[in-house]
């Protein structure tokens, strides 16, 4: 038997990985103009990390969680997502005692066992940031700009954000009894899994994908009290002074338990999808939950698989030698070598495939590699000391240049 990849594991080939490299790269640049900083976390963490953080009653926590005990015994997860870790992080290498501005972001692998499905993997990546100890409306305008920037510089112009707030532990907690109430009385419309849990987690219901829509009719909605009042008002007040376009959707909950006021998502208008591109918010009460100091913060995760996907009609960013090096006769080979070093010591990506096969051979391997010139070294021109530039892209005839001239014309030739 063959050996084969489970199944909602991918393998990433060129040229996706490159669309990744490629957004990875435009975040990276974004996150340093934004003073942010990366965060490299473990993969496997203490299960109970995600049990307290991520939250009990979620779907990722009871359904889509990788969970085992380790060889000595200890109950450890793969992490589902970035943000347990970095709090856990900020606590125990105590981060808020540097001074400086605990603002940091992540690129990684999380991994959630959830029905395999197009587009979706058990294995994803996510790029997040989070911003810890800042309790002012300035994060948050900050980091929701900071995100549609990134969007931007990875190609994806032109999106909006959805807006609400979830109000504070005070506002929650008349609002938890509300809304209680509300659903028991109407127990018997609501999904298996929303009636199981109601009585422990009421919110998650307008959350769930089958009773959200109608509940966001029908429920009562969260009354936010003065502190949170002023600081949503003070939000989107900030957003618009920043220029950026969102709408106020009072039935905007996200999945996760520790969300607190401002929750946001990020729609692309540009691609017509309906479909959150990702999506965060507070949590200003999980460092304390965690055992840590009292540090309000903000953040977001932003899939990368979703947003490679919907980018995948534009050109991929490259990969592709600019030239590749043919050696036309038997003792030309150590000549064409050379060539191919002294390429790339100038900066040019130079590829061959064996300089031990037929002319005709090296030839169809140049037409495959995507090079806008082939290199040819054979009999005349190891006599001539020459290379022969052939033009694989455009039309054009080929034309000798003198071995040392070689790079400096490619290069030019290259850059025009
Ligand atoms: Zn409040
Ligand atoms: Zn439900």
């Amino acid at each position: 038997m063959a050996v084969h990849s489970l199944r909602g594991f991918r393998d990433l080939l060129p040229p996706d990985s490159e669309r990744f490299a490629a957004i990875e790269a435009a975040a990276r640049e974004v996150f340093a103009l934004y003073g942010y900083r990366e965060l490299r976390i473990p993969t496997i963490e203490m299960k109970e990390l995600f049990v307290k953080s991520t939250g009990e009653t979620t779907d990722i926590v009871e359904k889509e969680m990788y969970s085992f005990t380790d060889g000595g015994g200890r109950e450890v997860a793969v992490r589902p997502e970035g943000t347990p870790g970095v709090v856990r992080a900020y606590i125990e290498q105590n981060l808020s005692q540097s001074g400086r501005n605990a603002k940091f972001y992540y690129i990684g692998n999380m991994f959630r066992a959830e029905r395999p499905q197009a587009g979706r993997f058990r294995e994803f990546e996510q790029i997040g940031a989070e911003h810890i100890g800042n309790a002012s409306p300035f994060a948050d305008a900050e980091t929701i700009t900071m995100l549609l920037k990134l969007l931007e510089k990875a190609g994806l112009p032109d999106c909006t954000v959805d807006l609400n707030s979830l109000g504070c532990a005070e506002c929650r907690r008349n609002y938890r009894q509300t809304l209680l109430a509300y659903l028991r009385g109407c127990q018997a419309r609501l999904c298996e899994p929303c009636r199981g849990r109601i009585e422990r987690n009421p919110l998650r219901a307008l959350d769930c994908k089958i009773d959200g829509p109608w509940l966001a009719g029908t429920a009562p909605k969260l009354a936010l009290c003065p502190d949170c009042a002023a600081h949503f008002a003070r939000v989107q007040e900030l957003l618009k002074l920043s220029g950026i376009g969102f709408r106020v959707n009072p039935g905007l909950v996200r999945g996760l338990d520790y969300y607190t006021r401002t929750v946001f998502e990020v729609r692309s208008s540009a691609l017509g999808s309906q479909d959150a591109v990702c999506g965060g918010g507070r949590y200003d009460d999980l460092v304390k939950s965690m055992g840590g100091p009292s540090a309000p913060a903000i953040g977001w995760a932003l899939g990368v698989d979703r947003l490679a996907m919907l980018l995948k009609d534009r050109a991929a960013p490259g990969g592709d030698p600019a030239v590749f090096v043919i050696a036309a006769a038997k003792d030309a080979a150590d000549r064409a070598f050379r060539l191919l070093a002294d390429a790339r010591a100038a900066g040019i990506a130079a590829d061959f495939s064996d300089f031990g096969l037929s002319l005709k051979s090296q030839m169809r391997s140049a037409d495959k590699s995507g090079a806008s010139f082939a290199l040819l070294i054979g009999e005349d021109e190891l006599k001539a000391g020459t290379v022969t530039l052939k033009p694989l892209k455009e039309k054009g005839d080929q034309f000798s240049v003198p071995f040392p001239d070689a790079p400096s014309t490619l290069s030019k030739l290259l850059n025009s």
